[in-house]
């Protein structure tokens, strides 16, 4: 297997090199020159890691088996996962959530970014690469915690978060701003995610910041999902999943559908590649909030970014333009399209059947949250409550099995849950919640953010984007 980009470069790279690179030197994303398809699926009989070796021995196939194991061990331990399952399949009198929130951060990012780090240092072995590696990374919020943990002081490595300073939640903030570690910056935007994310693009590819920290020994990379490295391990819980709904008493050979919580449509695509690979999955529903981009374009065939942009209480998904979305326009082989996406803010594309659109207003979110927990008993995050909005309004087809993905705790946003509850929680802080919410639920506070509030405040600072890039320079050279 060997990777090439998506925007022309057709050199073709081992797995191992595209991990280090992250974004492809044209400024594309590196893809597989096909989609395996292999002739058995995984035996429902295997553990998470087993489906992990599975999938990712069909991808990685420059690393060694043994390689390959070693790092998936690392990362899917319980030093890093709270449950032997990894990512539970929890069955509610409603619709099933995989719960894919029972890493360190307690996000989905970790299922990938737990594992990319060992990836990472593994592939630098494998190429000789001697370079610290500086992993040059913008967030909506998850990423930045997720990478942090899995980045800090990992030898050969130095760490560079960019957050939009009012674009992330309250806890989600303390967590970046206290982060501990050698290697690590963290410094906030004034601006949001796309312009964050754009300007980091930039830096990138800009060559006289790349010759001058290359003579002194540094390289950039990302942790974003654009690296290939987390894209495929996205697509080990699909397969997973249908094993899980296999032992529950469902027929080998029966239907999904998978509802996905979607920003940069990461998550969504690994369903994609799971599906091409053979895996019965009938509809992939991708779930937006208000900035519902890609809801509309499945449901009308016109991509369309120029639009404005909302802070939503589903921060990780207030996204207009995004990154993982030009993978789904090359795979397709829609040649304008592709060269609309990079130069247009609009054009219209026909829509894949494998696809379908819904979207949530703020008022429907909260309602999710609300019947989910008052109804069934089963207390959900602002992102997975986007997506059982977005599953209510799909027109249930009873052959066919559903479920939904669970993409974050909902200790995470303690403010936007209890009050979506009651409204008699208005009057509580984002820290003071966390205990209600423990009460409410009869269950611990998760050890992450027990002593949150009175950790020290590492990462004060914050810039305009204009001022990210000496940022940059001043975090490698510190
Ligand atoms: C990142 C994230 C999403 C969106 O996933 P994409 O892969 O960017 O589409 C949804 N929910 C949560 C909680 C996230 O952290």
């Amino acid at each position: 297997m060997t990777y090439t980009s998506t925007r022309g470069d057709t050199t073709p790279l081992t797995s191992a090199e595209t991990i280090v690179r992250g974004l492809a030197l044209d400024g594309g994303l590196y893809v597989p020159s096909a989609i395996p398809t292999p002739d058995k699926l995984p035996s429902s009989a295997y553990d998470y890691n087993e489906h992990a070796l599975w999938v990712m021995s069909h991808y990685f196939t420059d690393y060694t088996p043994e390689e390959l194991s070693g790092c998936i061990n690392a990362a899917y331990g319980a030093e890093n996962f709270d449950t032997p399952a990894v990512a539970p399949l929890v069955q509610t009198p409603s619709v099933a959530f995989l719960e894919l929130f029972h890493g360190r951060t307690l996000a989905f990012k970790d299922m990938a970014l737990s594992l990319l780090p060992h990836l990472m240092t593994t592939a630098l072995k494998k190429t000789g690469n001697k370079n610290t590696q500086v992993i040059l990374t913008a967030t909506s919020g998850d990423t930045g915690v997720s990478a942090l943990e899995g980045f800090k002081d990992v030898p050969g490595t130095k760490i560079i978060i960019f957050y939009p300073q009012d674009g992330v939640s309250v806890i989600q903030k303390q967590h970046m701003i206290t982060q501990t570690g050698k290697n690590v910056s963290v410094i906030g935007v004034r601006g949001n995610f796309d312009d964050a994310q754009s300007e980091v693009k930039k830096i990138f590819l800009d060559k006289e910041v790349n010759a001058k920290i290359n003579t002194d020994g540094y390289e950039f990379s990302s942790a974003n999902s654009i690296n290939t490295g987390r894209l495929v391990p996205q697509i080990v819980y699909y397969f997973y999943a249908y094993s899980q709904m296999i032992k529950g008493g469902m027929t080998r050979g029966d239907a999904v559908d998978f509802v996905v919580p979607t920003g940069n449509f990461g998550n969504i695509l690994a369903g994609y590649y799971a599906k091409k690979m053979g895996l019965p999955i009938s509809t992939l529903v991708c779930a937006s909030n208000e900035n519902r981009v890609l809801s509309d374009y499945f449901d009308t065939g016109v991509f369309d970014s120029d639009r404005p942009f909302y802070v939503t209480d589903s921060p990780s998904m207030d996204i207009l333009v995004p990154s993982n979305f030009e993978r789904l326009v090359h795979d397709l082989a829609d040649k304008a399209a592709l060269q609309n996406l990079t130069e247009k803010k609009k054009f219209t594309m026909p829509v894949p059947s494998d696809f379908v659109g819904y979207y949530a207003t703020e008022k429907e979110m909260r309602e999710a949250i609300k019947t989910m927990f008052t109804k069934h008993g089963y207390l959900i995050d602002p992102h997975t409550a986007v997506a059982y909005a977005a599953y209510v309004k799909k027109s249930t087809d009873s052959t066919k099995k559903d479920i939904i993905l669970s993409t974050a705790s909902p200790y995470k946003f303690p403010k936007t849950v209890m009050t979506s509850i009651s409204d008699k929680y208005e009057k509580y802080d984002d820290f003071a919640l966390l205990e209600k919410m423990s009460e409410l639920t009869k269950r611990n506070i998760p050890t992450q953010f027990a002593d949150l509030q009175s950790k020290e405040i590492l990462h004060p600072t914050t810039v305009d984007v204009s001022g990210m890039k000496d940022a940059v320079l001043n975090s490698v050279y510190s």
